[in-house]
Formats: structure tokens, sequence, C-alpha cells
């Protein structure tokens, strides 16, 4: 099916019906997701969502050679059931970014897989009890090279993670039966107010799709979000938990991979 703007962007009725299906007594999903593991969301983020009871995951980039005093406060932060996440140690981006020349564009898939590879180690070390894994793309970008030696880097996470999550177009969720779990769709969430997340996860949840919404920082200087606003979405989201099932990243990829492979 191809999209005609203005005629089919609307998910059709007997789709959202078998999505709906798919979720049991939810209606849909949402997963919050955070980036980078910083001292902002050590400090902001976590005692709110502890506060709400609400379980998140936070994609950590355990990097330098004091890793283990830096991160250590991220193992309270997994014993009380958040999930922590690959977020690689280099962090490795466009190098059209900055303006470098050792970014996505000049590196080989061998090298993405040592980092990523290397920051498992390190995480394994950090929460040694987290059974899965989930994988964050840094800068939501997937490839290596450019042009017509460009590749993809999405199998080598689909053979060490159960799921990856990188972002999408404004305003889609994840359809559950047809999503790819190396590569699921995350919605960034900066400078939102409280009441424009919870209409997208209302309205997507209520079209049966895994709503997955990325954070940076709360009340910070950086691609943040309003504390004032977040809460707002964890009040709605423990309002409605009967009907939209908030849970991180690995629980919601498990429930996923476990029901298709008996569709
Ligand atoms: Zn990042």
């Amino acid at each position: 099916m191809n999209f005609i703007p203005g005629k089919n962007w609307f998910v059709q009725k007997d789709v959202v019906n078998s999505n709906r299906e798919f979720w049991g007594p939810y209606c849909g999903a949402v997963s919050l997701s955070f980036d980078d593991g910083t001292a902002n969301q050590l400090e902001k983020a976590v005692p709110l969502l502890d506060e709400m009871g609400i379980v998140a995951t936070f994609y950590v980039q355990p990097y330098g050679d004091d890793w283990q005093t830096v991160y250590a406060p991220w193992k309270a932060v997994a014993a009380v059931g958040h999930e922590i996440g690959n977020h690689s140690i280099q962090h490795i981006c466009p190098g059209s970014y900055l303006g470098n020349s050792d970014g996505l564009e000049d590196r080989t898939l061998d090298e993405i897989e040592a980092d990523i590879l290397a920051a498992q180690q390190r995480l394994n070390q950090l929460v040694p009890h987290q059974q899965q894994w989930t994988f964050a793309y840094p800068c939501y970008c997937q490839f290596v090279g450019k042009g017509r030696t460009r590749k993809s880097y999405v199998p080598l996470v689909a053979k060490y993670f159960l799921a990856g999550r990188s972002a999408g177009e404004y305003g889609f969720g994840n359809n559950p039966r047809i999503i790819d779990l190396a590569c699921v769709r995350g919605i960034p969430m900066e400078r939102m107010s409280g009441f424009e997340m919870i209409g997208l996860v209302e309205e997507l949840t209520h079209q049966g799709l895994w709503v997955i919404l990325v954070f940076h920082e709360i009340d910070g200087s950086r691609l943040t979000v309003g504390s004032y606003d977040f809460l707002l979405l964890l009040n709605y989201l423990q309002r409605k938990r009967d009907l939209i099932w908030t849970a991180p990243v690995v629980d919601v990829a498990k429930l996923i991979a476990a029901k298709r492979s008996l569709l």
C-alpha cells in the first residue's frame, strides 16, 4: 500500500483491531527511554519515576577510564527494576554533525561492533543480574560509510541484542506484528508539553501500537523536557495503567518476540 497524503495516512480499523488483540488486556504499550546515562537523569528523572512506580529504560554510555566510579549509581537504578541498555562507548555519530573526519561516514562495521561489545562488557559488570539487553543507536543513526559503500549496522545489533531503538517519523508508533525488533522507532520528546506527550501516547496506543518515548534531560539544558510536563505524563500513565501497558523496552520486546514465535 502506498501512502497518498491526505487519503490514507490513518491506520485502517481492521489493523487497529488486530493490533489491540495482540496486547491482551491492554490497548497498546508505551516505553520511556532515556539516552546517554547523564547525571541529570539520576537527579531528576529517576526519583520522579520511582515515586510514581513507573520503570523505564536507560541507555548508558560507559566511557572513560573512571567509568566504574562514574556509572556506579546506575547499579541502584537497575536494582529497583529499571532497564539499563547499551548506548556504545564512543557514541559515534555522523562526522557531518560536528565536522570531524572520524564519524560514521568513515567507520567500518568491525569498528562499530568492537565499540558495542566493549560497552556490553562494561555493562555486564555494572549490572550482572540483567539477562537480556537492548541497544539504542547513538544519534539514531544505523549506518557506516557513505554513498555506494554505505552499509547498515542493524544486522550487527540484531546479532547481539533483543532489540535496537532508533527514531522515526513524528506521529508513528511500532506495529507489534510487523516491526523489526532490531530497529524499533522512538519519538524524541524534547521541548514537548505534557499535553502533547499524553496526546501522542493516547492516540498511538489506541491504535494498538508500541510507543517508545525518547528523553535526554528533565529540567536540563539540552534536549530537555520540563519536570511539570514529565509529571503530567507520569500521572496520566499511572492513571491509565489498566489500559496502557507501560514497561521497559526489553519487556515489550520480549513479549513481541515470544508472541510472534507462536504466530
Ligand atoms: Zn546518545
